[in-house]
């Protein structure tokens, strides 16, 4: 049997381990939680909420404990577990507990006067078993709230975590066997790639995926083959428009905090900061002051960890040397032929970078600040939309119609004005991408419905004996012509309208 080591990346300590599961073992899984969906989708929505309550109290009791296992598995500070991956997860949970009944009880539409007599609603209804596949990056929050969300309604669901991070996937096995969850409602699968492959085949009834697009593309192609409808939540390459009329200390600090938290392994970190050329030089001297600031560590006295994914760090480094060979000026940081640690990577600040640089195109997922300057409005938009990616994005400025024009033409999941990053811990609103960046959205009332059918009803009363439209049509054609006139018409004609309809009624 396989077995997932974990290993802080910071320390090169070795952690616990897992056992993978085996790949012949994928069919049982999916039985039982089909099995299982047949009590738990029965439930109603309050009763499942009772469970998803004991799982936030036990979270709450034991977030110490978790925020330890985050940082030891990821190579973050223990400060960054909690701000940055519990307290999201918690507050969607929080979100969830409180609005899921509304969100998830039928709801009455209007029925137009044309289907006379009847009445309409709609309903939810839960689409099984969920297959959820999560990263490495926020490994708590980016598996938990799917799979949270997935429950309430009624699904059950097979978690399948990251292997760079089996320690936290473990975590989250052991907090649902805690929180008393009936059996295989929720069912982990610690396993890499392969595993992943194997269960994306194994058709669940739909699929949750965070992740590279790389991969995204291939779990897209596997679910178009068997017609399983998806959510993709994949890269970015986030523009940070700074104005000059913007409060620059602010945008300054803001903007080395939105490049290097989680040292720059977030979907929506600030991977292009764009600087109106009046303030260029001014601006690059605060960023550079900001980021001699910063300390590198593991602990709560840090504000950088290391990087969690080997991988990753050999992805910086080619698309920081490719910057500087075609003639980028490193502002800040170390020359990549002198990175000394093998999974620390000092904060580096790019400018004078050619617009083909690697850097410029692709996410690099990693502590790198590139500066490119601009002269107008028009031009920035053009720049920050020239990319293949969507996620996130931030304008900087003092001016209110300004700030609203810009994102307004920005071609992206979210803006945030100001600040950078936050909307994603709004869980009122709706989180995702455009292009590259994914397909469909969660969080907040779609983050409910995504996981249902949406059932749409009419009811009739069946005591009349037939319906206008009903064979034979012989006859008709000339009342539902006047009928329609009348109500179709500019100034509706309610008189004809009766007339030709109980006319009709009688044929
Ligand atoms: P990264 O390389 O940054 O870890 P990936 O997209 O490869 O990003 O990984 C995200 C998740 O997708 C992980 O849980 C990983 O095991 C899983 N995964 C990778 N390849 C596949 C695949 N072909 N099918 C299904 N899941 C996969």
């Amino acid at each position: 049997m396989a077995i997932l080591e974990g290993i802080n990346p910071a320390t090169g300590e070795k952690l616990d381990s897992v056992e993978e599961i085996e790949i012949q073992a994928i069919p049982l899984l999916m039985e039982k939680g089909q099995q299982a969906f047949k009590s738990w989708s029965r439930l109603t929505t309050k009763e499942r909420l009772h469970y998803l309550r004991n799982l936030k109290e036990l979270m709450v009791r034991d977030i110490e404990k978790l925020a330890q296992v985050i940082a030891d598995d990821t190579g973050k500070p223990p400060t960054e577990s909690l701000v940055a991956d519990i307290m999201p997860t918690l507050d969607a949970m929080v979100h969830i507990i409180s609005h899921a009944e509304k969100t998830l009880q039928p709801k009455k539409v209007k029925t137009p006067l044309l289907l006379i007599g009847k009445k309409s609603y709609v309903e939810y209804m839960p689409r099984g078993l969920v297959l959820v596949i999560s990263p490495w990056n926020y490994p708590l929050q980016l598996a938990l709230v799917p799979v949270v969300s997935a429950l309430v309604s009624g699904n059950t669901v097979i978690l399948k975590p990251s292997e760079v991070t089996p320690l936290v996937g473990k975590s989250i096995e052991e907090l649902f066997k805690h929180a008393g969850f009936p059996n295989d409602v929720v069912q982990v699968a610690h396993g890499g790639k392969e595993v992943g492959a194997h269960l994306t085949e194994a058709k669940p009834d739909y699929i949750f995926f965070t992740g590279s697009v790389r991969t995204g593309k291939i779990i897209q192609k596997v679910a178009a083959e068997h017609l399983i409808p998806t959510t993709l939540e994949l890269g970015g390459k986030d523009p940070f428009i700074v104005f000059a009329d913007a409060n620059l200390k602010r945008a300054a600090k803001g903007a080395v905090w939105a490049a290097f938290t989680n040292s720059g392994q977030v979907c929506m970190s600030a991977e292009r900061v764009f600087v109106e050329r009046k303030i260029y030089n001014q601006f690059t001297e605060l960023l550079k002051e900001e980021t001699e600031k910063l300390v590198q560590g593991n602990d709560n006295t840090a504000d950088i960890g290391s990087m969690t994914y080997k991988v990753q760090v050999d992805i910086v480094k080619r698309q920081v040397k490719d910057a500087l060979d075609r003639g980028a000026t490193l502002t800040c940081g170390i020359h990549p032929d002198k990175w000394s640690h093998p999974m620390f990577i000092k904060p580096t600040i790019l400018t004078d970078i050619p617009k083909d640089a690697e850097i410029v195109q692709e996410e690099t997922f990693g502590p790198i600040l590139p500066l490119i300057p601009f002269d107008n409005e028009e031009e920035v938009i053009v720049f920050a939309n020239d990319t293949e990616y969507g996620l996130n994005a931030s304008v900087w400025t003092s001016d209110k119609m300004k700030a609203r024009r810009v994102a307004s033409q920005l071609i992206s999941g979210a803006v945030v004005i100001n600040d950078a990053i936050v909307s994603v811990a709004n869980h009122h609103l709706p989180f995702g991408g455009t292009k590259h960046s994914g397909i469909g959205r969660y969080h907040g009332e779609e983050g409910l419905k995504i996981f249902c059918h949406e059932k749409a009803i009419v009811v009739d009363s069946g005591k009349r004996n037939k319906e206008i439209q009903w064979y034979p049509y012989e006859g008709k054609y000339e009342d539902f012509l006047q009928l329609f006139k009348s109500y179709f018409g500019k100034k509706k004609d309610w008189l004809h309208f009766m007339k030709r309809y109980l006319r009709l009624l009688k044929k």
